[in-house]
């Protein structure tokens, strides 16, 4: 039983892998209908030379089908090579080839011996000769199949010795004690090439796989190397290179495409308020929406930390590039919800257009970087096409701050200072407003300087003096006016400024409840934690904070909450709006009942008719602030605005 199932199993074409078979398949395929050809060729010789003899069944017909059967599986296995063949296909092949050498081979040498009783001594040599080069021929060719060799041993080489064993003429005998010989050592010879080509192949299936298992590596790699970790998007390399592409792709075909570049507001402070994990689980999100509401064929990436750049192929139309752009940043409106809490982004985006802005990566990008500065300064939240405009703006920035460089006595900024009236139309405080006459540019705007002053790092040389000079005229003011003070981002966030500032105030003598210090959320938001500790130490000496030009930023009703303020000051954009639309009453009115309830000042800026000053009131805000009361004035003016301010109250200034 055994016995029976180790020859079943040597007989059985699938027990090797998958590779090594199609391996075997490849070879026979090329191999099969040359050994055909052979055997063709020697049954045709055998079968002719024994026409005149042997009946026409042995001679004619038999060897007829033969050739046939022959012929036919010659083409088959030819026209398989082509093909690439299915592992059914393969197996049934394989199974064909050994079970036809058996049979085939059996058959075949039957016939040969048969003729040999009708031939003449050299007939018969040449009967001997046929099958002994026959059995060779097949044996060789079919080397990829270990069960073909002794498959025909058995079935074909020992009946013909023993055949040829049975003859009288001792030559015959001669010949099958030599054909035990030699097939015997071709079968050791045969199992040997076997195993070679055993061997070679499973080297080669090994050395595919660690080819394959190298390329997957190699795949990795490169798209490590080309991917952004967090949000799987093209990071800063792979943005550049494919910029680089799209410029040598559209150079060629004339075709125009569109770098933009994001900014957010928003990200900074999640980080602090609720950890990194948050702030990583909103970039993957604000990737998201971003990826799926721009078109299909347009490349986003994180360049890092959240700086995200986009490649716009055909942009069509500036309104039709903007109108793709402001739909991506509409994605990022609603609120991000989180476990830990709701989070708001907004984002603002420059564009440059290729061929216009620049033929290289690096102008593009510049290009598109000058459009989103300006953006920030000017128009958060909004899109913008490079134009030359910005260009104007980059050139008069740096001609502003080469003149600050040249600044060498900080006695060219003064302040001028400003009422911030209460409801009853009576100065509650001045905000003191820096002033700079540059004997080249003339008067500049302090939004301009104090804004180039904050990018070259200077910013405390204007802060500390113009602080000093402040002070020093609040101290003729009567005690109940207060003195509002704006801080830059950089201030806010340096201890070192904060610490002096207190300093001062203990300096001039001045009552600390007096102070008012204004910074602006985007000030805030730079560096939250660092902003947030800073102010809340100044809060516990008893000084005011203020968050101005509230509603232009984030405007994040969550962040207020948290934020260690005293007052409100309500962007001049709503002021502006307030006769005109519904909508901005109705925010100042909510804005007003909510500093209300949080016991905060609420202070609007940028009044300019009574009109304006009548809605607010009606709207319930605390104070206002804008030229119907006064433009801001020179120091020296203060004390008669104050004299003279209770009639003035009843009767606002004209503008
Ligand atoms: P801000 O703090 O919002 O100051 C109010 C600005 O609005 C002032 O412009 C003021 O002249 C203007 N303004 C007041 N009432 C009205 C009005 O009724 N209508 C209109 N159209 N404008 C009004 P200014 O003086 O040009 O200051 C611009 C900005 O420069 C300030 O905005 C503030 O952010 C910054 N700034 C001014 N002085 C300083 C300073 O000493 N330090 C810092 N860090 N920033 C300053
Ligand atoms: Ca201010
Ligand atoms: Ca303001």
């Amino acid at each position: 039983m055994q016995f029976v199932r180790t020859f079943i199993a040597f007989f059985d074409t699938s027990s090797d892998s998958l590779e090594f078979r199609r391996a075997q398949y490849a070879e026979l395929s090329r191999q099969v209908p040359l050994m055909y050809g052979i055997v063709v060729i020697n049954m045709v010789m055998l079968a002719l030379t024994h026409v005149d003899r042997a009946p026409a069944v042995l001679t004619i017909w038999l060897p007829a089908a033969f050739v046939v059967i022959c012929v036919l599986r010659a083409i088959k296995m030819m026209r398989a090579r082509k093909r690439i063949p299915t592992d059914e296909v393969i197996e049934r092949s394989l199974r064909t080839v050994v079970w036809l050498a058996c049979t085939l081979g059996a058959a075949i040498s039957v016939w040969s011996l048969l003729l040999f009783g009708y031939g003449d001594a050299y007939a018969k040599s040449q009967n001997t000769f046929f099958t002994g080069i026959t059995i060779v021929t097949v044996i060789t060719c079919l080397r990829p199949l270990k069960q073909v060799a002794p498959a025909i041993f058995v079935l074909v080489v020992i009946p013909t010795i023993v055949f040829l064993g049975l003859q009288e003429h001792e030559v015959f005998r001669a010949i099958a004690l030599n054909m035990l010989l030699v097939m015997g050592g071709m079968m050791v010879v045969m199992q040997r090439s076997h195993s070679d080509f055993r061997q070679r192949v499973e080297k080669e299936i090994e050395l595919a796989a660690q080819h394959r298992q190298l390329q997957s590596l190699n795949g990795t790699i490169c798209q490590m190397a080309n991917e952004d970790a967090l949000t799987g998007l093209a990071n800063r390399r792979c943005f550049f290179e494919r910029l680089e592409q799209q410029i040598a792709a559209s150079t060629s075909g004339n075709e125009p495409f569109a770098v933009g570049i994001l900014d957010f507001d928003g990200f900074k402070p999640v980080n602090d308020i609720f950890g990194h994990s948050v702030g990583d689980r909103l970039l993957q999100e604000v990737a998201c929406r971003l990826s799926s509401s721009l078109p299909e064929n347009a490349l986003l990436a994180r360049l890092g930390g959240d700086e995200f750049a986009l490649i716009l192929l055909t942009p069509g139309s500036d309104e039709d590039l903007q109108k793709t752009c402001r739909e991506a940043l509409d994605a990022l409106v609603p609120a991000f919800v989180f476990e830990e809490g709701s989070v708001t982004v907004s984002a603002t985006c420059g564009l440059s257009r290729f061929p216009e802005a620049g033929g290289t990566a690096g102008e593009l990008y510049e290009k598109a970087d000058l459009a989103l500065y300006y953006l920030k300064q000017n128009d958060r939240g909004a899109v913008t096409i490079f134009s030359d405009l910005h260009a104007e703006e980059n050139r008069q920035a740096a001609a502003v701050a080469h003149r600050l460089r040249a600044v060498e006595s900080e006695d060219v900024f003064h302040l001028e200072y400003q009422p911030i009236v209460n409801r009853d139309g009576r100065a509650i405080g001045f905000e003191a407003l820096a002033r700079w006459d540059d004997a080249v540019l003339g008067r500049v705007s302090p939004d301009v300087f104090i804004r180039a002053a904050e990018q070259a790092g200077t910013i405390g040389k204007i802060t500390m003096p113009l602080f000093r000079k402040a002070l020093q005229a609040a101290r003729a003011w009567p005690d109940d006016v207060k003195l509002s003070f704006n801080l830059s981002a950089r201030d806010v966030c340096s201890p070192k400024t904060m610490t002096a500032l207190l300093e001062e105030i203990d300096k001039a003598g001045i009552d600390h409840g007096r102070l008012i210090l204004e910074v602006t959320e985007s000030a805030i938001m730079q560096d939250f934690s660092r902003a947030t500790l800073a102010l809340q130490a100044a809060r516990e000496k008893g000084v005011c904070v203020a968050l101005d030009d509230f509603g232009t930023g984030y405007s994040s009703l969550s962040y207020v909450r948290r934020l260690p303020i005293d007052r409100i000051k309500l962007d001049r954009s709503f002021t502006l709006d307030i006769e005109r639309e519904r909508v901005a009453r109705d925010i100042v009115a909510t804005m007003a009942s909510l500093c209300h309830s949080l016991d905060l000042e609420c202070i609007v800026e940028g009044v300019e008719t009574v009109t304006q000053m009548q809605i607010l009131a009606a709207a319930g805000v605390s104070g206002y602030q804008g030229y119907l009361f006064s433009r801001p004035m020179p120091e020296e003016a203060v004390g008669s605005y104050l004299a003279g301010q209770a009639g003035r109250a009843r009767r606002p200034q004209a503008v």
